[in-house]
């Protein structure tokens, strides 16, 4: 820990400077990617139109295009340097996987020629049985292929050493069944296209562009030196301290957020955003956390498919670079007890070329109108899937954070702000009140004021907040893969837009005059049905809690609880009605993520044994030696010695060995059942830690074996 220590204070950049001054972000941009510009300039003109025909419209792939398109980008990509492909695949770990293939082939002459045709670049055949399907493949019938994601542009990935083109791709069995997060994010955005349609056709738009979700995902994260990194096995392996007494300073100074970002980390972060700009992720945001150590980033929204991939690309950047300036990026949710731990704030929103983004209030009342119906259907949505929203983000890392004070509650909630809040109050009652300070709600919608655009207060403490123009998914951990809660949110909604165009279609039945009389029916209808999830006060406090069981919301606040709503009948039925998942996908998921989790709890399991057994137990008794043979020397030379460090000492060492004795009896099974884990395994282990952690801070400093709070989270 010593030359840990010393290693750290003695860090010193080798990573060259970036050469900002000649090559600027705008000329940097977007450089490492297949962009449409580039396809652009380097593609027959009949074959980009009929491309992006696909990419835009949604269109069937045309074949004959994938030829010409195969060539013109390994030809782009040779002169990147590239000597190898891969189809990029995102299975369901939620990381990102992939298999490379030289582009060489022999000509049989004893050369070798650069080849790569249509039928490579649509699809691949990696082993579909390496990778969690929750039962869907065996490893006696593994086939699997990557099939090429139009929609989401190629990169190159370098390495000093070489570089290789990466072509995103969806992931499916040979049976057709989905085994990545790609491919229900693709089937979600079909389903709320086709709904999203029915609603905008009815208030007059009747477009063909296709109508996609949103999303700019906030990343939190932290930043440890390498030093500490490697000398913590629990982070390293489990990505979180599993032991580790508070640090005498914490972030109760509040003096970190926002504050000036250290010359190393702004480095480091400089860096980051060359390399996603380079790799055409528009990142935009980054600042200090409210934890020491703490930083996040953010980049613009994007349609949700490609965000996704841009998501995992960020968390990929992070990684690699921090590794160049001698750091670690920890993107675990809860990374040290007692701090805040990470989130990754999902924002939503839908949209097209034509329309513009369909939750943005507008300027007038027919805009408002067409706004309104969406925004309830929203609200319907997360009242309705409480359960499955809630679902999709548990996971065990994700455990610590959420209904800890300082991330939302497990319970969903949707905050509305007051004006929004204040609209749907008077819509609840028929919009007959004449309050509302601009005008009235009389047939609501009509003559309903433009809504300002920062309509209401920011809240941080709901799951689900309308921020002005999206919805701000917040309960999503920072380790999760975005697509999961997308899938969630565009498929939720689609039922509700769905649900919402019947109903309407049928009031109206062709005859527009009755629409704004129908809207305003429907949504006093919704308001009155799922009002209750509408919550704008503060969810952290008990009060709302109580207030929350009292309206039926569902508060399942751990990962045993949460999981099962995926296989609720009507989270089934809604999933293979929109064609999203089918049954079996679903299950699959399900028996993925249970095991993702006993996972994780049984290698922090094994890891806090062997800790405590291996580091924490012989630090303790080493001290322990010292001050007894300080007392028996003492004594022997007929001093009086105080045993009250001793007694406390020996009474530590017998908890700790007691605690790692119960956790090895609580983990004897292996761990294999989800609330066997939660309610037995996991707190033995925190049994563990509590004895450690007092001992931690009682024993010799320079005993101590490792890292501190204070060394890791203070020396940068
Ligand atoms: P804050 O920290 O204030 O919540 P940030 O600026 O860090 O906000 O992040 C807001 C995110 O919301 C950005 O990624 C931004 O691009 C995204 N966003 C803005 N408009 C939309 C939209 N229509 N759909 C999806 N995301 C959006
Ligand atoms: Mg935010």
């Amino acid at each position: 820990r010593q030359s840990a220590i010393a290693a750290a204070l003695g860090f010193n950049q080798s990573a060259p400077p970036i050469e900002f001054m000649t090559k600027t972000p705008e000329t940097v941009f977007g450089e490492n990617t297949f962009s449409k510009s580039v396809m652009k300039k380097r593609l027959p003109k009949a074959i980009y139109k009929s491309l992006m025909q696909t990419i835009e419209a949604g269109e069937k792939l045309d074949p004959t295009v994938a030829d010409v398109v195969a060539s013109a980008m390994k030809d782009w990509a040779i002169e990147k340097g590239a000597t190898h492909y891969t189809h990029v695949f995102y299975p369901l770990t939620g990381g990102t996987a992939e298999k490379h293939d030289s582009f060489m082939a022999p000509t049989g002459d004893g050369g070798t020629l650069a080849e790569f045709s249509g039928k490579e670049l649509c699809q691949g055949e990696p082993d579909g049985s390496s990778f969690p399907t929750g039962g869907i493949r065996q490893t006696h019938e593994a086939r699997g292929y990557t099939i090429w994601d139009v929609t989401s542009p190629s990169y190159i990935l370098e390495n000093p050493n070489g570089t290789t083109l990466c072509i995103p791709t969806a992931f499916v069995s040979w049976t057709g069944e989905a085994l990545d997060k790609k491919t229900p994010v693709l089937r979600s955005m079909k389903a709320l296209d086709a709904q999203a349609h029915r609603i905008t056709k009815l208030f007059g738009h009747d477009t063909k562009a296709f109508v996609a979700s949103t999303a700019g995902p906030e990343q939190e994260y932290f930043l440890v030196d390498k030093n500490f990194y490697y000398a913590r096995p629990d982070l390293l392996t489990a990505g979180r301290t599993l032991f580790g007494a508070a640090a005498p300073k914490g972030q109760e100074f509040d003096d970190h957020y926002f504050g000036a970002i250290p010359d190393r980390v702004l480095s480091f972060m400089f860096e980051v955003e060359r390399e996603l700009f380079r790799l055409g992720v528009p990142i935009k945001t980054r600042h200090n956390e409210v934890a020491p150590g703490q930083y996040e980033v953010a980049p613009i929204f994007e349609t949700a498919n490609v965000a996704t991939d841009h998501q995992q690309l960020i968390m990929l950047v992070l990684k690699k670079v921090a590794k160049k300036y001698g750091m670690e990026c920890l993107t675990h949710e809860k990374p040290f007890a007692g701090l805040n731990g990470s989130g990754k704030h999902v924002n939503w929103s839908l949209g097209s070329s034509e329309l513009g983004n369909l939750l943005d209030p507008g300027d007038t009342p027919h805009e408002n109108a067409q706004f309104l119906v969406f925004c309830a259907a929203v609200i319907r949505a997360v009242y309705k899937h409480q359960g499955l929203l809630r679902a999709v983000v548990a996971s065990a890392g994700n455990d610590h954070r959420l209904g800890a004070n300082e991330a939302p509650p497990a319970i969903l909630s949707v905050f509305l702000g007051s004006q929004l809040a204040d609209v749907f109050e008077q819509i609840k009652t028929g919009g007959a009140s004449s309050s509302m300070p601009r005008g009235t709600l009389e047939v609501g919608v009509d003559t309903l004021p433009p809504l300002a655009k920062d309509a209401g207060d920011r809240n941080r403490t709901s799951p689900f907040a309308f921020t002005g123009n999206r919805f701000e998914f917040r309960a999503v951990g920072s380790n999760f893969s975005i697509a999961g809660p997308l899938v969630a949110m565009n498929t939720i909604v689609a039922e509700s837009l769905d649900y919402c165009a019947t109903k309407l279609e049928a009031a109206v039945a062709g005859d527009a005059s009755k629409l704004h009389g129908s809207v305003q029916k429907l949504l006093t209808e919704i308001i009155n049905e799922c009002g209750s999830i509408i919550f704008n006060g503060n969810g952290y406090s008990e009060e709302w809690h109580a207030e929350a069981a009292t309206r039926g919301l569902l508060n399942n606040k751990t990962t045993p609880e949460a999981l099962p709503a995926l296989m609720a009948p009507e989270v089934k039925e809604l999933f293979s009605k929109y064609q999203v998942l089918s049954e079996r996908e679903l299950e699959s998921r399900y028996e993925t993520y249970v095991e993702q989790y006993c996972m994780t709890v049984r290698v922090e399991a094994n890891l806090t044994k062997k800790i405590a057994r291996t580091m924490i137990f012989p630090a303790a008794i080493r001290y322990q030696r010292e001050l007894a043979a300080t007392c028996t020397n003492l004594q022997a030379l007929g001093y009086e010695f105080d045993t009250k460090t001793l007694d406390k000492v020996t009474g530590l060492v017998k908890e700790l060995q007691d605690s790692i004795t119960d956790l090895a009896e609580a983990s004897a099974d292996g761990c294999e059942e989800m609330v066997k884990c939660c309610e037995v395994v996991l707190p033995a282990m925190l049994r563990v830690r509590e004895a450690s952690d007092k001992l931690e801070a009682i024993v010799a400093d320079d005993l101590w074996p490792l890292p501190t709070y204070q060394e890791m989270l203070f020396i940068k």
